[in-house]
């Protein structure tokens, strides 16, 4: 066997919420082989199996029984316009990577945290940009069988912040690998309000991708909390979606609710606003707080648990409730 499986293993410095979560066992898989060899090795004792990447979109609500595959497979592959990378890359360094090698259409997607093997799971998105959009193929490892699998971008059902491995193959499949079809020609999308901003003080015929990934830096680093100064996974509800008729009520009783016309005619509200509006940015339960700096981010200040952070997401989501009538949905995942 060349698996190095570790017992009772703290994850505290596996995932971005900082949740102090132990895993019962613990195996960092560097190859597809050690992956398949993992998971045969945790069915033939029926250890239940979870997955983690960079742990930035996870919450770990509760001690994992089984056995936690950390997937830490790497390589970046260019062909043409065509890039194959392995799940375990870090997100942020194939972005820089493919820049670096005149190939486009990731930059406004610069510096989300996380590992390659998890970006189609939530279809990761930022400043107007999805990664549906580039997907060819997604190759992963059947966690019952260990049959290889290819699943096209039509076969992940992307949706806003949604896939196929969110629904129906949750828990089912690895992912080993993600295949991009990636442009030579730079197309900038600037246009969400941040970006326009920057882009009034450049001259348009010189922009390049490498100043709109480096405004996307820093625009991040300034609106988002830094996990590596406090334990947070980014935005933890998803954007309401609602149609035409819903939003021109709600308009008029709340008038600077901002809001997005989708493709489909729905509108995607703020949910930011939304909860910045009534007041919850500081709102404590334990040691877990709605961030002062974005009202969208929930944030361990400290000693947080999972049910300190699940208990103050339930506050939100009812308050959210009783003065807009609005849901708000979850946008991590709640392991297990
Ligand atoms: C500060 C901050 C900012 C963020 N900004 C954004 C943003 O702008 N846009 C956005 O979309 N997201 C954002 N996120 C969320 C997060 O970074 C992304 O969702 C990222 O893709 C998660 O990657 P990960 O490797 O950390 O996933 P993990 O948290 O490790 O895993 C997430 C889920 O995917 C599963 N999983 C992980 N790897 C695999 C695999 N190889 N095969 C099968 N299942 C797997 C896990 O079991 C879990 O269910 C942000 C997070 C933080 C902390």
């Amino acid at each position: 066997m060349t698996l190095n499986i570790q017992r009772q293993v703290l994850l505290t410095n596996r995932n971005t919420l900082r949740l102090p979560t132990r895993a019962e066992y613990l195996v960092d898989v560097d190859s597809e082989a050690q992956i398949v060899e993992a998971l045969s090795y945790a069915r033939q004792r029926r250890w239940p199996v979870t997955v983690l990447g960079g742990g930035s979109n996870s919450v770990l609500a509760q001690d994992l029984a089984g056995l936690v595959i950390c997937v830490g497979t790497r390589g970046i592959d260019v062909t043409g316009e065509r890039v194959v990378a392995a799940a375990g890359e870090p997100w942020d360094n194939l972005v820089r990577q493919t820049i670096k090698a005149g190939l486009f259409g990731l930059e406004n997607l610069t510096l989300i945290p996380g590992l390659v093997g998890a970006a189609p799971i939530q279809n990761i998105g930022a400043y107007g940009v999805e990664l549906a959009a580039m997907v060819e193929t997604v190759h992963a490892i059947d966690m019952d069988t260990g049959q290889a699998l290819v699943l096209s971008n039509l076969d992940c059902q992307f949706g806003y912040r949604d896939s196929i491995f969110k629904q129906a193959l949750r828990q089912r499949v690895i992912i080993t690998q993600v295949c991009l079809q990636l442009r030579r020609d730079f197309l900038p999308q600037l246009d969400y309000a941040d970006l326009q901003r920057w882009q009034v003080l450049q001259a348009p015929e010189n922009i390049t991708a490498e100043q709109v990934s480096r405004a996307v830096a820093e625009i991040r680093q300034k609106k988002l909390p830094d996990p590596a100064m406090v334990g947070n996974v980014g935005s933890f509800f998803k954007n309401p979606q609602i149609d035409a008729d819903l939003w021109h009520q709600l308009r008029q009783d709340f008038p600077g609710l901002p809001a997005r016309e989708q493709a489909d005619g729905s509108w995607k509200l703020s949910a930011a606003w939304l909860i910045d509006a009534l007041g919850l940015k500081g709102l404590k339960v334990g040691d877990a707080a709605v961030s002062d700096q974005h009202a969208l981010v929930l944030v361990n200040m400290g000693k947080a648990t999972g049910q300190d952070v699940l208990g103050l997401a339930r506050q939100v989501q009812q308050q959210v409730m009783n003065r807009f009538n609005l849901p708000l949905e979850i946008e991590p995942v709640i392991v297990p």
